[in-house]
């Protein structure tokens, strides 16, 4: 058998995540391998730290990557304050609702939903009504949901988990970096964010902070590892239950990432090059600019969309601006069309998954894929391949509706 050498074609990607990845990070990713206690590159680990302190807004202590996807971040926090047994309150309004439910049902929480239609978020005052009635340890919620393109207001949510103890884990994946996420100011307690969406970096990490309810957490069920363990730490007496799992205890990643420098995994070298150029792009441009980057080519590509005669889903008063979903025409095949905009255009856009499997697309507009030509790119094919599937489309509307954004003065 012969491999040739690794070919993969160049794609215009506008889905939700993985998103192209800006190519000074993809260089980064190149640069040679020290060790994980080398100076140099503990100095790259807390520089990473301090710049994903300014990404989440926060003066949190912890703020640092957990290895493994978006969804090692979310189990890492909820596996590390949950015992069994605890009540948690999971609002669910898409499909990554469900998976919060999931992670905390495995740690042996007593897990109590309530469900919103796909497309819609939640009144704040029906969660924290719920809040009331459940009286629940923890609140887990997702901030950007991507499978409906939503985004679940938290401020108000925050402010009554404070007020009630009860913690507030989000699940900030898809919003990071492309729409406000202010830890501090909406009193979040746990935080999870993802690489492969608006940061721009390829995913293999997932980027977390939490607060000092966390760590008091932590401290009472915080263990070392028999193999590295010191007389001292043999001899701590633990108030709480340890951790279940052993690679996403964060008392243990925290003793990794913290000054005692202590051994866990061994850190992902490239990822963390990876992610030090991606954090520091995103602090270049400025997380304002780079929020008004979002909202401005989502303009445009509605523009463009509704120009066509396309009719977007969901409630646009909490639309997610980095995912636009799309109702597929009625009699068109959904998945032909992606198929053809694939292998003609080389662009990707993305399906949905449970309920609107085969009623919607989503197109995302994330980090350096948000970018002018390729909105105008992805509103050209998908006009093109409409036409071939016979689908009524107002021909030749779309790119100019977009153009039009595009060339409007924008100071009037
Ligand atoms: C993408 C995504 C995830 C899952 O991320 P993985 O990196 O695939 O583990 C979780 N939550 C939300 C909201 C997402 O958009």
């Amino acid at each position: 058998m012969s491999i040739s050498e690794l070919q993969a074609p160049m794609r215009t990607i506008m889905t939700p995540g993985p998103v192209e990845v800006d190519p000074r990070v993809l260089r980064a990713m190149s640069t040679p391998i020290i060790g994980q206690f080398d100076p140099a590159f503990t100095s790259i680990m807390n520089e990473n730290m301090e710049m994903l302190r300014q990404v989440f807004q926060t003066k949190n202590r912890w703020a640092f990557p957990v290895d493994g996807t978006s969804r090692s971040g979310t189990e890492a926090i909820l596996c590390s304050i949950i015992e069994p047994g605890d009540r948690v309150l999971v609002p669910i309004f898409g499909r990554f609702g469900h998976l919060l439910v999931e992670i905390c049902e495995r740690y042996g929480a007593d897990v109590h939903t309530i469900e919103c239609p796909w497309g819609e978020v939640f009144d704040p005052q029906t969660v924290i009504e719920e809040i009331g009635k459940i009286t629940p340890k923890i609140v887990a919620v997702v901030h950007g949901e991507t499978s409906t393109g939503r985004m679940q207001p938290l401020e108000e949510i925050g402010k009554a988990c404070l007020e009630r103890d009860v913690l507030l884990i989000v699940d900030a994946v898809a919003s990071i970096g492309g729409a406000e996420v202010k830890t501090d100011e909406w009193h979040l307690d746990g935080v999870i964010g993802g690489t492969q969406k608006c940061l721009s970096v390829p995913s293999g990490m997932a980027p977390i902070t939490y607060n000092e309810r966390i760590e008091t957490i932590l401290s009472k069920r915080k263990k070392v590892e028999r193999g590295i363990a010191t007389q001292e730490d043999l001899l701590f007496s633990r108030s709480g239950r340890p951790i279940a799992s052993n690679y996403f205890d964060l008392s243990m990643l925290q003793d990794y990432w913290g000054p005692r420098r202590l051994n866990h995994h061994t850190e992902a070298t490239s990822m963390n090059y990876a992610l030090h150029e991606g954090l520091r792009l995103v602090l270049v441009e400025g997380l304002k600019p780079r929020f008004e980057r979002h909202k401005f080519h989502e303009t445009a590509l509605i523009a463009g969309l509704e120009a066509m005669g396309l009719t977007l889903f969901g409630d646009p008063e909490h639309k997610l601006p980095c995912v636009t979903c799309v109702e597929i025409p009625y009699g068109i095949d959904g998945e032909s069309v992606r198929k053809m905009l694939l292998e003609a255009f080389s662009i990707e856009i993305a399906s949905s998954f449970g309920p609107l499997h085969g009623k919607i697309w989503r197109i995302g507009t994330m980090g350096y894929s948000c970018r002018k030509e390729n909105i105008l790119s992805v509103l050209g094919a998908l006009e093109a391949v409409l036409i071939r599937h016979r689908a009524k489309v107002n021909r030749g509307e779309a790119l100019q509706a977009a153009l039009d954004v595009y060339t409007k003065p924008i100071h009037n």
